[in-house]
Protein backbone atom coordinates (compact mmCIF):
# COMPACT_ATOMS: atom_id res chain seq x y z
CA UNK A 1 0.00 0.00 0.00
CA UNK A 2 1.43 3.40 -1.32
CA UNK A 3 1.01 5.99 1.78
CA UNK A 4 1.48 9.82 2.20
CA UNK A 5 3.67 11.98 4.74
CA UNK A 6 1.33 14.30 5.86
CA UNK A 7 2.53 18.27 6.74
CA UNK A 8 3.36 17.23 10.30
CA UNK A 9 4.91 13.85 9.31
CA UNK A 10 2.32 11.41 10.17
CA UNK A 11 1.94 8.41 7.28
CA UNK A 12 -1.24 7.49 5.49
CA UNK A 13 -2.69 4.72 3.10
CA UNK A 14 -3.04 6.34 0.29
CA UNK A 15 -6.61 4.05 -0.33
CA UNK A 16 -8.71 3.18 2.44
CA UNK A 17 -12.08 1.65 2.87
CA UNK A 18 -14.96 4.58 3.08
CA UNK A 19 -18.32 3.20 5.24
CA UNK A 20 -21.20 5.97 4.63
CA UNK A 21 -24.31 4.48 4.95
CA UNK A 22 -23.32 0.96 5.87
CA UNK A 23 -25.09 0.66 8.79
CA UNK A 24 -26.09 -2.90 9.47
CA UNK A 25 -24.15 -5.48 11.34
CA UNK A 26 -23.72 -7.86 8.98
CA UNK A 27 -22.80 -5.92 5.86
CA UNK A 28 -20.35 -4.01 7.76
CA UNK A 29 -18.38 -6.66 9.68
CA UNK A 30 -18.30 -8.55 5.90
CA UNK A 31 -17.01 -5.23 4.25
CA UNK A 32 -14.57 -4.44 6.68
CA UNK A 33 -13.40 -8.29 6.77
CA UNK A 34 -13.19 -8.38 3.08
CA UNK A 35 -11.03 -5.30 3.34
CA UNK A 36 -8.61 -6.21 5.84
CA UNK A 37 -8.36 -9.49 3.57
CA UNK A 38 -7.02 -7.38 0.69
CA UNK A 39 -4.70 -5.27 2.39
CA UNK A 40 -6.87 -2.16 3.54
CA UNK A 41 -5.81 -0.45 6.59
CA UNK A 42 -7.45 2.63 6.31
CA UNK A 43 -11.20 3.28 7.56
CA UNK A 44 -13.12 6.24 6.78
CA UNK A 45 -16.40 6.97 9.13
CA UNK A 46 -17.85 9.79 11.13
CA UNK A 47 -19.77 10.00 14.17
CA UNK A 48 -23.03 10.79 11.54
CA UNK A 49 -22.98 7.66 9.69
CA UNK A 50 -23.82 6.05 13.07
CA UNK A 51 -21.43 3.24 12.72
CA UNK A 52 -18.51 3.60 14.62
CA UNK A 53 -19.58 1.63 16.98
CA UNK A 54 -20.19 -1.38 14.71
CA UNK A 55 -16.59 -0.28 12.82
CA UNK A 56 -14.77 -0.20 16.25
CA UNK A 57 -15.73 -3.99 16.63
CA UNK A 58 -15.36 -5.34 13.37
CA UNK A 59 -11.74 -3.96 14.00
CA UNK A 60 -11.15 -5.34 17.56
CA UNK A 61 -12.43 -8.54 16.30
CA UNK A 62 -9.32 -8.92 13.59
CA UNK A 63 -5.93 -10.12 14.09
CA UNK A 64 -4.53 -6.98 13.18
CA UNK A 65 -2.92 -4.45 15.33
CA UNK A 66 -4.07 -1.08 16.49
CA UNK A 67 -0.91 0.12 15.50
CA UNK A 68 -1.04 -0.70 12.10
CA UNK A 69 -4.50 0.64 11.29
CA UNK A 70 -5.16 4.03 9.98
CA UNK A 71 -9.09 5.19 11.55
CA UNK A 72 -10.50 8.71 10.61
CA UNK A 73 -13.86 10.00 12.24
CA UNK A 74 -15.57 13.18 12.14
CA UNK A 75 -16.81 15.69 14.34
CA UNK A 76 -20.33 16.47 12.94
CA UNK A 77 -22.00 20.13 12.89
CA UNK A 78 -24.76 19.95 15.73
CA UNK A 79 -21.01 20.71 18.12
CA UNK A 80 -20.46 24.25 17.50
CA UNK A 81 -18.16 24.86 20.72
CA UNK A 82 -14.87 23.53 22.47
CA UNK A 83 -16.26 21.88 25.05
CA UNK A 84 -19.02 20.02 22.64
CA UNK A 85 -15.97 19.09 20.21
CA UNK A 86 -14.27 17.86 23.20
CA UNK A 87 -17.15 15.83 24.65
CA UNK A 88 -18.25 14.27 20.52
CA UNK A 89 -14.36 13.14 20.30
CA UNK A 90 -14.00 11.54 23.49
CA UNK A 91 -17.45 9.89 22.34
CA UNK A 92 -16.04 8.86 18.98
CA UNK A 93 -12.96 6.78 20.87
CA UNK A 94 -15.81 4.72 22.95
CA UNK A 95 -17.87 3.69 20.25
CA UNK A 96 -14.70 3.14 17.85
CA UNK A 97 -13.02 1.17 21.19
CA UNK A 98 -9.75 2.81 20.74
CA UNK A 99 -8.11 4.98 22.88
CA UNK A 100 -6.56 7.22 20.33
CA UNK A 101 -7.57 8.77 15.97
CA UNK A 102 -5.24 8.70 13.46
CA UNK A 103 -6.97 11.27 11.54
CA UNK A 104 -10.12 13.76 13.02
CA UNK A 105 -12.00 16.08 10.81
CA UNK A 106 -14.31 18.84 10.75
CA UNK A 107 -17.19 16.97 9.09
CA UNK A 108 -18.19 20.58 7.48
CA UNK A 109 -17.48 24.73 7.58
CA UNK A 110 -20.71 25.67 9.52
CA UNK A 111 -20.88 27.75 12.44
CA UNK A 112 -18.34 27.38 15.03
CA UNK A 113 -15.45 25.93 13.43
CA UNK A 114 -12.64 28.08 14.36
CA UNK A 115 -13.39 26.94 18.21
CA UNK A 116 -13.82 23.35 17.01
CA UNK A 117 -10.53 24.02 15.95
CA UNK A 118 -9.31 24.82 18.74
CA UNK A 119 -10.41 22.13 20.83
CA UNK A 120 -9.16 19.81 18.34
CA UNK A 121 -5.43 21.29 18.77
CA UNK A 122 -5.94 20.76 21.96
CA UNK A 123 -6.56 17.32 21.41
CA UNK A 124 -3.54 16.37 19.11
CA UNK A 125 -1.29 18.30 21.38
CA UNK A 126 -2.64 15.78 24.33
CA UNK A 127 -1.58 13.07 21.54
CA UNK A 128 -5.03 11.96 21.38
CA UNK A 129 -4.61 12.55 17.37
CA UNK A 130 -2.13 11.92 15.22
CA UNK A 131 -3.47 14.55 12.55
CA UNK A 132 -6.52 16.80 12.60
CA UNK A 133 -7.90 18.35 9.73
CA UNK A 134 -10.96 19.85 7.70
CA UNK A 135 -13.80 18.42 5.47
CA UNK A 136 -15.34 20.32 2.60
CA UNK A 137 -13.70 23.29 3.63
CA UNK A 138 -12.83 25.91 0.02
CA UNK A 139 -10.61 28.72 0.07
CA UNK A 140 -12.12 30.94 2.21
CA UNK A 141 -12.97 28.78 4.98
CA UNK A 142 -9.42 27.78 5.00
CA UNK A 143 -8.82 31.56 5.14
CA UNK A 144 -10.57 32.01 8.36
CA UNK A 145 -9.84 28.88 9.71
CA UNK A 146 -6.10 29.45 9.41
CA UNK A 147 -6.24 33.29 10.45
CA UNK A 148 -6.98 31.53 14.27
CA UNK A 149 -5.29 28.12 13.95
CA UNK A 150 -1.65 27.36 15.56
CA UNK A 151 -1.88 23.74 13.64
CA UNK A 152 -2.14 23.87 9.72
CA UNK A 153 -4.78 21.29 9.07
CA UNK A 154 -3.18 18.15 7.36
CA UNK A 155 -5.86 17.10 5.32
CA UNK A 156 -8.94 18.39 3.53
CA UNK A 157 -11.33 16.06 2.72
CA UNK A 158 -13.55 17.15 -0.67
CA UNK A 159 -16.39 15.74 -3.17
CA UNK A 160 -13.68 14.81 -5.85
CA UNK A 161 -14.46 12.71 -9.04
CA UNK A 162 -13.57 13.14 -12.87
CA UNK A 163 -17.15 14.99 -13.37
CA UNK A 164 -16.15 17.26 -10.32
CA UNK A 165 -12.71 17.55 -10.15
CA UNK A 166 -11.62 20.44 -7.91
CA UNK A 167 -8.82 21.11 -9.66
CA UNK A 168 -8.54 25.20 -8.63
CA UNK A 169 -9.05 24.24 -4.73
CA UNK A 170 -6.62 21.10 -5.56
CA UNK A 171 -3.51 23.60 -6.10
CA UNK A 172 -4.48 26.19 -3.33
CA UNK A 173 -4.26 22.82 -1.17
CA UNK A 174 -1.01 22.02 -2.79
CA UNK A 175 0.48 25.08 -2.21
CA UNK A 176 -0.50 24.86 1.79
CA UNK A 177 0.82 21.45 1.83
CA UNK A 178 -2.85 20.10 2.70
CA UNK A 179 -3.28 16.59 1.88
CA UNK A 180 -6.36 16.81 -0.22
CA UNK A 181 -8.46 13.55 0.59
CA UNK A 182 -11.71 12.52 -2.40
CA UNK A 183 -15.28 11.48 -1.04
CA UNK A 184 -17.08 10.02 -3.56
CA UNK A 185 -14.55 9.35 -5.28
CA UNK A 186 -16.43 7.07 -7.82
CA UNK A 187 -19.04 9.56 -8.00
CA UNK A 188 -21.23 7.54 -5.12
CA UNK A 189 -22.41 5.55 -7.87
CA UNK A 190 -25.15 8.41 -8.39
CA UNK A 191 -23.30 10.18 -11.50
CA UNK A 192 -23.18 8.29 -14.76
CA UNK A 193 -19.15 8.98 -14.77
CA UNK A 194 -18.64 4.91 -14.44
CA UNK A 195 -19.98 4.59 -17.84
CA UNK A 196 -18.13 7.58 -19.43
CA UNK A 197 -16.81 6.53 -23.00
CA UNK A 198 -13.35 7.99 -22.43
CA UNK A 199 -13.11 6.42 -18.82
CA UNK A 200 -14.26 3.27 -20.29
CA UNK A 201 -11.83 2.90 -23.52
CA UNK A 202 -8.26 3.97 -20.90
CA UNK A 203 -10.51 0.86 -19.25
CA UNK A 204 -9.89 -1.38 -21.95
CA UNK A 205 -6.47 -0.42 -22.53
CA UNK A 206 -5.55 -1.32 -19.32
CA UNK A 207 -7.68 -4.44 -18.92
CA UNK A 208 -9.11 -3.30 -15.69
CA UNK A 209 -12.67 -1.51 -14.87
CA UNK A 210 -13.24 1.90 -15.01
CA UNK A 211 -13.54 1.92 -10.91
CA UNK A 212 -9.75 1.38 -10.67
CA UNK A 213 -8.76 3.43 -13.75
CA UNK A 214 -10.55 6.46 -11.66
CA UNK A 215 -9.17 5.17 -8.60
CA UNK A 216 -5.89 5.71 -10.58
CA UNK A 217 -5.93 8.91 -11.64
CA UNK A 218 -6.88 10.45 -8.34
CA UNK A 219 -3.56 8.56 -6.87
CA UNK A 220 -1.52 9.79 -9.62
CA UNK A 221 -2.89 13.36 -8.57
CA UNK A 222 -1.18 12.44 -4.95
CA UNK A 223 -5.07 12.42 -3.99
CA UNK A 224 -6.13 10.04 -1.27
CA UNK A 225 -8.99 8.19 -1.86
CA UNK A 226 -11.22 6.14 0.04
CA UNK A 227 -14.05 3.86 -2.01
CA UNK A 228 -16.87 2.78 -0.33
CA UNK A 229 -18.34 -0.63 -1.38
CA UNK A 230 -19.91 -3.62 0.56
CA UNK A 231 -19.00 -6.23 -2.07
CA UNK A 232 -16.37 -8.74 -1.36
CA UNK A 233 -15.11 -8.40 -5.25
CA UNK A 234 -15.30 -4.47 -5.75
CA UNK A 235 -13.34 -4.36 -2.15
CA UNK A 236 -11.10 -6.58 -3.52
CA UNK A 237 -10.87 -4.51 -7.30
CA UNK A 238 -10.78 -1.11 -5.68
CA UNK A 239 -7.62 -1.89 -4.06
CA UNK A 240 -6.15 -3.45 -6.96
CA UNK A 241 -4.99 -0.64 -8.58
CA UNK A 242 -1.36 -0.24 -7.54
CA UNK A 243 0.13 -2.47 -10.60
CA UNK A 244 -0.05 -0.57 -13.09
CA UNK A 245 -0.23 3.69 -14.27
CA UNK A 246 -1.89 5.70 -16.66
CA UNK A 247 0.10 7.60 -19.18
CA UNK A 248 0.44 11.18 -19.24
CA UNK A 249 -1.96 11.79 -22.33
CA UNK A 250 -4.52 9.60 -20.62
CA UNK A 251 -4.30 11.84 -17.48
CA UNK A 252 -4.52 14.98 -19.68
CA UNK A 253 -7.75 13.37 -21.25
CA UNK A 254 -8.94 12.89 -18.00
CA UNK A 255 -8.83 16.45 -17.07
CA UNK A 256 -10.76 17.47 -20.11
CA UNK A 257 -13.46 15.51 -18.89
CA UNK A 258 -14.64 17.87 -15.88
CA UNK A 259 -18.23 18.86 -15.56
CA UNK A 260 -17.73 20.77 -12.37
CA UNK A 261 -20.64 19.18 -11.31
CA UNK A 262 -20.94 18.57 -7.49
CA UNK A 263 -23.48 15.43 -6.62
CA UNK A 264 -23.95 16.50 -2.78
CA UNK A 265 -23.89 18.57 0.01
CA UNK A 266 -22.28 22.41 -1.49
CA UNK A 267 -20.65 23.87 1.20
CA UNK A 268 -21.15 27.19 0.47
CA UNK A 269 -25.04 26.93 0.44
CA UNK A 270 -25.96 28.39 3.94
CA UNK A 271 -29.56 27.35 4.54
CA UNK A 272 -27.96 23.69 4.05
CA UNK A 273 -25.06 24.30 6.32
CA UNK A 274 -27.62 25.69 9.26
CA UNK A 275 -30.06 22.74 8.48
CA UNK A 276 -27.62 20.26 9.02
CA UNK A 277 -26.99 21.60 12.90
CA UNK A 278 -30.10 20.00 13.68
CA UNK A 279 -29.38 16.77 12.39
CA UNK A 280 -27.66 13.56 14.56
P1 LIG B 1 -18.08 6.46 -3.65
O1 LIG B 1 -17.70 7.40 -4.73
O2 LIG B 1 -17.02 5.73 -2.92
O3 LIG B 1 -19.13 5.49 -4.30
C1 LIG B 1 -19.55 4.31 -3.71
C2 LIG B 1 -20.47 3.60 -4.69
O4 LIG B 1 -19.77 3.35 -5.90
C3 LIG B 1 -20.91 2.24 -4.17
O5 LIG B 1 -22.05 2.37 -3.36
C4 LIG B 1 -21.20 1.51 -5.48
O6 LIG B 1 -22.47 1.88 -5.97
C5 LIG B 1 -20.14 2.07 -6.40
N1 LIG B 1 -18.90 1.24 -6.49
C6 LIG B 1 -17.94 1.05 -5.57
N2 LIG B 1 -16.94 0.28 -6.04
C7 LIG B 1 -17.31 -0.05 -7.31
C8 LIG B 1 -16.69 -0.82 -8.33
N3 LIG B 1 -15.51 -1.41 -8.15
N4 LIG B 1 -17.36 -0.93 -9.51
C9 LIG B 1 -18.55 -0.32 -9.72
N5 LIG B 1 -19.17 0.43 -8.79
C10 LIG B 1 -18.54 0.56 -7.60
O7 LIG B 1 -19.04 7.29 -2.63
P2 LIG B 1 -19.13 7.53 -1.08
O8 LIG B 1 -19.34 6.28 -0.32
O9 LIG B 1 -20.12 8.59 -0.86
O10 LIG B 1 -17.68 8.11 -0.71
C11 LIG B 1 -16.64 7.32 -0.16
C12 LIG B 1 -16.44 7.62 1.30
O11 LIG B 1 -16.18 9.02 1.50
C13 LIG B 1 -17.70 7.40 2.17
O12 LIG B 1 -17.98 6.04 2.38
C14 LIG B 1 -17.34 8.19 3.38
O13 LIG B 1 -16.43 7.47 4.19
C15 LIG B 1 -16.68 9.43 2.77
N6 LIG B 1 -17.61 10.55 2.56
C16 LIG B 1 -17.35 11.74 3.19
C17 LIG B 1 -18.17 12.83 3.02
C18 LIG B 1 -17.83 14.12 3.70
O14 LIG B 1 -18.67 15.03 3.72
N7 LIG B 1 -16.64 14.25 4.26
C19 LIG B 1 -19.32 12.74 2.21
C20 LIG B 1 -19.60 11.53 1.58
C21 LIG B 1 -18.73 10.45 1.75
Amino acid sequence: MEQLKLNNGQMIPQLGLGVFKVEDPEELKRSVAAALQNGYRHFDTATIYHNESLLGEALAESDVKREELFITSKVWNNNTTYDDTINAFHESLKQLKTDYLDLYLIHWPSEGYNEKWRAMESLYNDGLIKAIGVSNFEQPHLEKLLATAKVKPAVDQLETHPYFQQKELHAYLKDLDIAHEAWGPLGQGKSNVLQDPVLVKIAEAHNKSVAQVILRWHLQRDIIVIPKSVHPERIAQNIDVFDFNLTAEEMALIATIDQKQRGSGDPNDEAFLKSSMSRV
